[in-house]
């Protein structure tokens, strides 16, 4: 605080707020720096008036955008060789904001406003998904009016068969949870188009380093930054990313959420507003984010953006470990089937050797050759390997879908999904595979239905030295 701001020496009340605080920063950061503020100031009332407005750029307050957060936002465009995005406090609400964006009633309406009558839009959904998007789906978007159809993404009839008039969104993943199958994502972004329908692809498990989904005809790409993106497994953090092909205006009465001039953006258009390929993402930014708040904290974008300096790499390392225990897994008696596209054999090879050059991720699924309690003895055997429902982390995680990541599904959808309860989900880490073969093998060996000489699990140990 200068003399001649302050002519009469301001009381200490005052210093503790505003001392020392308004010298121009003078330092330059190489690493990128983390502000974290709650709101920004401006130097004039109409300069606050214009930005608030939404005529001119600029920060407001930090549910909508950061400068941390922004960098983010643009370092994972250019990842995906989008035009642009969105990031949010979780993959969750990532996929909730474009969902809503995209089918909800605005978009059925005749002037984009949400009249509360006219009931909203439709999702074709693969039935090959993280548990967490059939819950939104199943339940929360449901209560939004948003109506969901189920399909095997491998079967381009069902696609075609599942669309109606309503449909707005076709969803799946580039690499599905938990079995890591390959869809053929051209084929389904070609049924998507012809029925004008806008193609999701969440692409947590491929990441931009194996897979860019725009590249073969997605128009939103969406991700959990929580997972290969930070890859540390610290923070939660989500991405919509906007790849420059959806193009509202092309078929505007299909979408008059972003074609109509809305009471909301100044009874201009978004597209008006903010072109062809800014009205989505200004949708999902200044109404979907602002009014429901799933904003990403700068703490955490900076998580990801260190995290993100080394994706190539990590990603690389993943990909050969989990190679290596797939081929090992398929060797042991006691294991039935492992699904890896890796796999000689794997019914998704063709499409892992187009799409995928440098591997199809670390992500893969197997089914133990035993009964419930001999899955148990497995997991509770397992030491290296932690018993949690993560990816992306460089330590290995051995899941129970049906019990745990996929255990709201409705029984049809887990049986359409394959998942039963001997499948046992590994998301590979970076340690070294001989390692993590040993903890495997060794918990394997140990599903033999009852022999009297069982070594006792790391839980029983537990409980006897308790
Ligand atoms: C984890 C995950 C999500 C949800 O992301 P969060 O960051 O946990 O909210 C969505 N899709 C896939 C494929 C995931 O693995």
């Amino acid at each position: 605080m200068s003399a001649e701001e302050y002519p009469q020496a301001p009381g200490l009340g005052t210093v503790q707020i505003h001392g020392g605080t308004t010298d121009p920063p003078s330092a330059r950061p190489v690493r990128p720096p983390l502000y974290l503020t709650a709101s920004y100031e401006f130097d004039t009332l109409r300069d606050a008036r214009e930005c608030f407005g939404q005529r001119e750029p600029g920060f407001t307050y930090s549910r909508t955008g950061s400068p941390t957060v922004g960098l983010l936002e643009r370092r994972l465009a250019e990842l995906e060789g989008g035009v642009g995005a969105v990031a949010t406090s979780s993959g969750q609400a990532a996929l909730t904001l474009t969902l809503l964006a995209l089918a909800g009633r605005s978009g059925q309406s005749q002037d984009g406003e949400p009249h509360p009558e006219i009931p909203a839009g439709h999702v074709v959904a693969s039935n090959r998904i993280y548990g967490g998007t059939a819950d939104l789906l199943n339940d929360t978007l449901a209560e939004a009016g948003i109506a969901v159809t189920w399909v095997d993404p491998h079967r381009p009839n069902e696609w075609e068969r599942a669309v109606t008039e309503r449909t707005r969104a076709f969803l799946v993943e580039s690499v599905g949870n938990p079995h890591a199958d390959l869809p053929d994502i051209p084929d389904i972004a070609a049924i998507a188009h012809a029925a004008g329908s806008a193609l999701v692809v969440d692409n947590t498990l491929a990441t931009p380093h194996l897979l860019q989904p725009g590249k073969l005809g997605a128009d939103v790409v969406v991700h959990s930054v929580t997972k290969y993106l930070t890859g540390n497994g610290s923070a939660l953090a989500g991405i919509v990313v906007d790849t420059g092909r959806f193009s509202p205006s092309s078929d505007a009465a299909r979408w008059p959420q972003f074609t109509a001039p809305r009471r909301r953006f100044g009874n201009q258009s978004l597209v008006a507003g903010h072109g062809e390929h800014g009205a989505f993402l200004h949708l999902v930014r200044a109404q979907l984010l602002n009014d429901l708040g799933p904003s990403l904290a700068p703490w955490n974008a900076q998580q990801a953006l260190d995290g993100i300096e080394t994706l190539d790499v990590r990603v690389d390392r993943h990909c050969r470990v989990a190679e290596g225990i797939a081929r090992r897994l398929a060797s042991h008696p006691r294991v039935r089937s492992v699904r890896h596209p890796s796999l000689p054999g794997s019914s998704d090879a063709a499409i892992a050797d187009r799409d995928f050059p440098r591997g199809t991720g670390a992500v893969l699924s197997f089914e133990i050759d035993g009964t419930t309690d001999d899955v148990e003895r497995f997991f509770d055997s397992l030491e290296l390997f932690k018993l949690a429902a993560n990816l992306g982390d460089g330590r290995s995680m051995a899941t129970h879908p049906a019990w745990t990541t996929h255990c709201r599904l409705t029984p049809e959808l887990r049986e359409a999904g394959e998942i039963t309860e001997q499948t046992v989900r590994l998301a590979l880490g970076r340690e070294d595979v001989e390692d993590l073969w040993q903890d495997l093998s060794t918990s394997l060996d140990r599903v033999t239905g009852a022999s009297p000489n069982q070594a006792p699990t790391a839980r029983e140990k537990e409980t006897v030295r308790a």
